[in-house]
Protein backbone atom coordinates (compact mmCIF):
# COMPACT_ATOMS: atom_id res chain seq x y z
CA UNK A 1 0.00 0.00 0.00
CA UNK A 2 1.07 3.20 -0.67
CA UNK A 3 1.18 6.76 0.99
CA UNK A 4 -2.41 7.04 -0.75
CA UNK A 5 -3.49 4.32 1.38
CA UNK A 6 -4.83 7.42 3.57
CA UNK A 7 -5.17 10.04 1.32
CA UNK A 8 -7.21 8.56 -2.04
CA UNK A 9 -8.90 5.98 -0.77
CA UNK A 10 -10.15 7.91 2.29
CA UNK A 11 -11.09 11.21 0.43
CA UNK A 12 -12.26 12.37 3.91
CA UNK A 13 -9.14 11.88 5.27
CA UNK A 14 -7.61 13.91 2.53
CA UNK A 15 -10.13 16.78 2.82
CA UNK A 16 -9.56 16.84 6.91
CA UNK A 17 -5.57 17.11 6.09
CA UNK A 18 -6.73 19.89 4.17
CA UNK A 19 -8.76 21.63 6.47
CA UNK A 20 -6.16 21.48 9.28
CA UNK A 21 -3.54 23.12 6.51
CA UNK A 22 -6.15 25.99 6.87
CA UNK A 23 -7.88 25.01 3.82
CA UNK A 24 -4.88 26.72 1.71
CA UNK A 25 -2.22 26.18 -0.35
CA UNK A 26 0.69 25.78 1.33
CA UNK A 27 3.25 27.11 -1.26
CA UNK A 28 1.41 30.05 -2.34
CA UNK A 29 -1.23 30.68 0.68
CA UNK A 30 -4.32 31.28 -1.53
CA UNK A 31 -7.27 30.08 0.25
CA UNK A 32 -9.42 27.46 -1.94
CA UNK A 33 -11.98 25.02 -1.58
CA UNK A 34 -10.69 21.74 0.22
CA UNK A 35 -11.87 19.89 -3.45
CA UNK A 36 -9.29 22.03 -5.29
CA UNK A 37 -6.38 21.87 -3.52
CA UNK A 38 -4.72 19.03 -3.93
CA UNK A 39 -2.44 16.54 -1.39
CA UNK A 40 1.29 16.43 -3.38
CA UNK A 41 3.18 13.44 -1.31
CA UNK A 42 6.69 12.86 -1.36
CA UNK A 43 8.04 9.92 -0.31
CA UNK A 44 10.16 6.56 -1.64
CA UNK A 45 7.43 3.67 -1.60
CA UNK A 46 9.70 1.78 0.44
CA UNK A 47 10.29 3.95 2.72
CA UNK A 48 7.27 4.53 3.27
CA UNK A 49 6.41 0.70 4.31
CA UNK A 50 8.28 1.08 7.58
CA UNK A 51 6.93 4.55 8.42
CA UNK A 52 4.24 4.95 10.82
CA UNK A 53 1.48 6.49 9.46
CA UNK A 54 1.64 9.81 11.53
CA UNK A 55 5.14 10.07 10.28
CA UNK A 56 4.00 10.50 6.61
CA UNK A 57 2.79 14.11 7.49
CA UNK A 58 6.53 15.52 6.94
CA UNK A 59 5.71 14.32 3.29
CA UNK A 60 3.06 15.31 2.07
CA UNK A 61 1.79 19.02 0.78
CA UNK A 62 -1.38 20.38 0.73
CA UNK A 63 -1.41 22.90 -2.59
CA UNK A 64 -3.92 24.40 -5.25
CA UNK A 65 -3.27 23.03 -8.77
CA UNK A 66 -1.38 25.83 -9.74
CA UNK A 67 1.21 25.55 -7.42
CA UNK A 68 0.92 21.60 -7.60
CA UNK A 69 2.60 21.94 -11.54
CA UNK A 70 5.05 24.19 -10.56
CA UNK A 71 6.31 21.84 -7.77
CA UNK A 72 6.65 19.13 -10.42
CA UNK A 73 7.87 21.06 -13.03
CA UNK A 74 10.57 23.11 -10.34
CA UNK A 75 14.25 21.75 -10.98
CA UNK A 76 14.65 22.90 -6.84
CA UNK A 77 11.24 21.06 -5.81
CA UNK A 78 12.69 18.85 -3.65
CA UNK A 79 13.97 21.60 -1.77
CA UNK A 80 11.20 23.79 -1.50
CA UNK A 81 9.08 21.03 -0.39
CA UNK A 82 11.23 19.89 2.52
CA UNK A 83 11.52 24.14 3.53
CA UNK A 84 7.58 24.06 2.85
CA UNK A 85 6.73 21.19 5.30
CA UNK A 86 9.88 22.72 7.71
CA UNK A 87 7.82 25.69 8.33
CA UNK A 88 4.54 24.38 9.00
CA UNK A 89 3.15 25.49 12.28
CA UNK A 90 3.34 22.99 14.87
CA UNK A 91 -0.16 22.97 15.56
CA UNK A 92 -0.95 22.19 11.92
CA UNK A 93 1.92 19.44 12.37
CA UNK A 94 -0.29 18.38 15.22
CA UNK A 95 -3.69 18.21 13.36
CA UNK A 96 -2.25 16.30 10.65
CA UNK A 97 -0.88 13.82 12.34
CA UNK A 98 -3.48 13.08 14.58
CA UNK A 99 -5.85 12.78 11.55
CA UNK A 100 -2.72 10.39 9.91
CA UNK A 101 -3.47 7.68 12.69
CA UNK A 102 -1.22 9.10 15.37
CA UNK A 103 -1.78 7.47 18.50
CA UNK A 104 -0.51 9.48 22.02
CA UNK A 105 2.12 7.65 23.63
CA UNK A 106 1.03 7.55 27.30
CA UNK A 107 0.87 10.84 29.56
CA UNK A 108 4.59 11.28 31.48
CA UNK A 109 4.77 13.99 33.61
CA UNK A 110 7.73 16.54 33.43
CA UNK A 111 10.75 15.53 35.09
CA UNK A 112 9.99 18.43 37.60
CA UNK A 113 7.21 16.70 38.84
CA UNK A 114 8.64 13.53 39.23
CA UNK A 115 11.41 14.45 41.38
CA UNK A 116 8.57 16.63 43.52
CA UNK A 117 6.91 13.54 43.99
CA UNK A 118 9.50 11.17 44.78
CA UNK A 119 10.77 13.36 47.18
CA UNK A 120 7.59 13.38 48.75
CA UNK A 121 7.52 10.09 48.70
CA UNK A 122 10.86 9.78 50.00
CA UNK A 123 10.23 12.66 53.22
CA UNK A 124 6.97 10.61 54.30
CA UNK A 125 8.69 7.54 54.28
CA UNK A 126 12.60 8.53 55.92
CA UNK A 127 11.65 12.27 57.33
CA UNK A 128 13.59 14.70 55.52
CA UNK A 129 16.71 13.13 54.73
CA UNK A 130 16.95 14.41 51.30
ZN1 LIG B 1 -0.70 27.64 -4.54
ZN1 LIG C 1 2.59 15.99 -6.44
Amino acid sequence: MSTMRFLLEHPIRARKVKEAAGSKCELCGKISNTDELEVHTFIDPGEEQEMPAEELECFLLVLCPQCHEDLHELPAGCEVQQMLVGQREDSIKRRIRAILGYIPSPYTPPDSDVEAAYKDACASKFGNLI
